[in-house]
């Protein structure tokens, strides 16, 4: 009896412990529910690997879950919860009935339990508070009454004059907005469900987007578009005006908002001052200029270059102005006190006339160019490899070659044709899907594979600066300490990334990042060495194993986890800060297992002032629970950046 079947479906379930808005996160699960429990399997070439089961006597509430709008990062876009003893399990229908199946179902069930809940929470608990009630402590008593009978979802729909109830409940309320869960309401009982239209986002496009496939949307920069649907955190669904819908990668659009300086192709918001001289240096322009975040907190700097200053030295030269703001309220804006204007907007435009003051008049906007995205389209990622042509080799590693070439004839990629015997092919094909939906502008991102022909194929973004232990080395004595530190700054941002995914690196080194043509480092090869077939790579007591970048927990018990990425990380802000030499030049690997064990660090870089060797220090702190995390470490870095230039 108690094994009988009630319900059995494919749904997704977000992972209970870590961060929400995370694509890794959520993960398929075959659910079944008997009289019994509720029980979730992995299903691997058709076998059942069960992951969990709850005892339906230890469930104390079952309830849909209102969204408000915010991103549902999987493909099943309809949440509800499972709340049992203290835990609760979020888990995703993918249609509305399914959703209210399961609940009523689930209710059905449980609602004799002793330790059914008065009240319960009708949203998610995300990052650190209930969104429902803002409260902060997750074991906190719920914020609406709990109905063991009915569905949340239900709410009586005014009468229609002239119309049987009856009929009425066979009708579904009509909406013009696709299927899409964001537009619920809340109610006690009751039979019929409410969808409230939404107000439609509109997003501006801030670069052009050609649309790879035929169910892309093209994007033009400057141009406004309707989003329709968020079908993941990369790829949403959306309409031009022309009533065209398609997918767009979210990473090229940015809200239609009055003060929004998003909007405008002058403003880059994550470039300090270090990164805007090296862009305006680049483009070598008279009236280059960058508007970006200034050191304080919501004030921004007007960087701009002149070419034909008298700088003495017949040079060029960049100055940094503060925009200031008035007192009053609506504040006003100005760089020199007799110019006031109600927008930073209006203020850039005036001085794209006039220099009043400013050593050039601002002429030309820098530092805006089209990011990678997710892949080439949504859900794309096998590359046909007749549309690829190779160029140059770029250099070659542990998997083989890598060339530099264009998809599709323009596109230009980084190709790496996996060496025969080289790689677990099967097991890294099957989370390349995943990796790709790890898309950050300091990660190098994969574009896609070439899986159904030998040699396969590995397409990523191309970084035509090469590897960044290189890149250290051939420009050694000619970096500062704020262009060092914003290498650093790079290298701690996409390691937060894959931190805040619960994705671990395993091998981060310098010769692991990777460097663009405008200076921007971005970390590669995340992940990759769980596919090496080579054993002299992976085991920690060979000569090829990466000693002098792992942490003690690392070379004795093989122990990965984000910490001793932390550890790495250290090293690598050695590497920069010596420009590209090698840790423990003097030391065999055995050597350094004994020195780190006993404590033994490695030496302060003569660039690096003691307030950066401390962060190294921290990252290299014997407990790993005692390292600071990647999110703590990009503050360290900011600040020591901030410190080191003012505005
Ligand atoms: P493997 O993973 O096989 O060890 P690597 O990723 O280290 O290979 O690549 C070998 C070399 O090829 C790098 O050191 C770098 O010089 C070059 N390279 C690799 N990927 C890229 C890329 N995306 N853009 C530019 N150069 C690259």
């Amino acid at each position: 009896m108690s094994s009988e079947l009630i319900l059995e479906e494919t749904l997704t379930k977000r992972s209970q412990q870590k961060k929400r808005t995370s694509p890794l996160n959520y993960k398929e699960r075959l659910f079944v529910l008997t009289k019994s429990s509720l029980a979730y399997y992995d299903r691997k070439a058709e076998k059942k690997f069960r992951r969990g089961l709850i005892e339906l006597s230890l469930i104390r509430c079952v309830e849909i879950v209102r969204s408000n709008g915010e991103l549902i990062p999987c493909h099943n876009k309809y949440p509800f919860q499972v709340v049992h003893d203290t835990n609760i399990l979020y888990i995703f229908a993918p249609n509305h009935d399914s959703r209210t199946i399961w609940v009523q179902r689930l209710k059905e069930e449980i609602k004799d339990n002793p330790s059914v809940l008065a009240k319960f929470h009708p949203q998610f608990w995300q990052e650190g508070s209930w969104l429902c009630c803002r409260q902060m402590e997750k074991q906190a008593p719920g914020c609406e009454k709990y109905n063991p009978y009915g569905d949340i979802t239900r709410k009586p729909l005014p009468p229609v004059p002239g119309e049987s109830k009856d009929r009425m409940q066979q009708q579904r309320p009509q909406s013009s907005l696709p299927p899409c869960p964001d537009g619920e309401q809340g109610g006690d009982e009751g039979e019929q469900e409410v969808v409230t239209e939404k107000k439609e986002e509109v997003v501006v496009a801030l670069y052009d987007f050609p649309g790879a496939e035929p169910h892309d949307l093209r994007l033009v920069k400057g141009l406004e578009y309707v989003i329709l649907e968020k079908c993941d955190i990369n790829w949403y669904k959306a309409r031009n005006k022309y009533g065209e819908e398609g997918y767009i990668p979210s990473n090229y659009i940015t809200e239609k908002k009055l003060g929004n300086l998003m909007q405008f192709v002058w403003y880059s918001k994550h470039v300090n001052r270090n990164k805007a001289e090296e862009l305006l240096r680049k483009e070598d322009k008279e009236g280059a200029f960058i508007v970006r975040d200034s050191s304080n907190p919501e004030t921004y700097t007007i960087s701009v270059y002149a070419k034909s200053l008298h700088t003495g030295d017949g040079g060029a030269a960049i100055k940094h102005y503060r925009i200031k703001k008035t007192q009053e309220s609506p504040p006003q804006f100005y760089l020199a006190e007799k110019h006031l204007f109600s927008s930073i907007p209006e203020l850039i435009d005036y001085h794209k006339h006039n220099a009043a003051g400013l050593v050039a008049r601002l002429r030309y906007p820098v530092g805006k160019s089209a990011p990678s995205t997710a892949g080439f389209s949504y859900e794309k990622w096998e590359i046909n490899p007749r549309e690829l042509t190779f160029m140059k080799e770029l250099g070659s590693g542990q998997f083989g070659v890598v060339r530099l070439g264009k998809w599709r004839a323009q596109h230009k990629v980084a190709i790496k044709a996996i060496r025969e015997g080289a790689m677990f092919e099967e097991d890294f094909i099957e989370e390349a899907k995943v990796m790709m939906k790890l898309s950050h502008p300091k990660l190098v991102q994969l574009y896609g594979l070439c899986s159904q022909q030998r040699p396969i194929y590995i397409v990523t973004e191309f970084m035509e600066l090469g590897c960044l232990l290189n890149f250290l080395r051939q420009r050694c004595g000619g970096f500062n300490i704020g262009s060092l530190l914003s290498i650093c700054l790079d290298v701690s941002e996409g390691m937060e990334h894959l931190e805040a995914n619960g994705f671990i690196h395993r091998d981060l080194a310098a010769r692991n990042c990777l460097v663009s043509d405008t200076m921007v480092v971005k970390v590669s090869d995340f992940g990759m060495t769980r596919y090496v077939l080579d054993n002299m790579y992976t085991s920690s007591s060979s000569a090829k194993f990466c000693v002098k970048w792992s942490p003690p927990e690392v070379f004795h018990f093989c122990t990965f986890s984000s910490m001793s990425d932390v550890w790495s990380y250290g090293v690598v802000m050695w590497e920069v800060f010596t420009e590209g030499q090698m840790p423990f030049e003097q030391q065999l690997n055995h050597e350094v297992v004994t020195l780190v064990t006993r404590g033994h660090r490695l030496h302060r870089p003569k660039m690096a002032p003691p307030f950066i060797y401390d962060i190294m220090q921290k990252c290299w702190h014997k407990k790993p629970e005692e390292r600071p995390s990647f999110s703590q470490i990009c503050v360290m870095i900011a600040d020591a950046l901030e410190g080191d230039l003012t505005d």
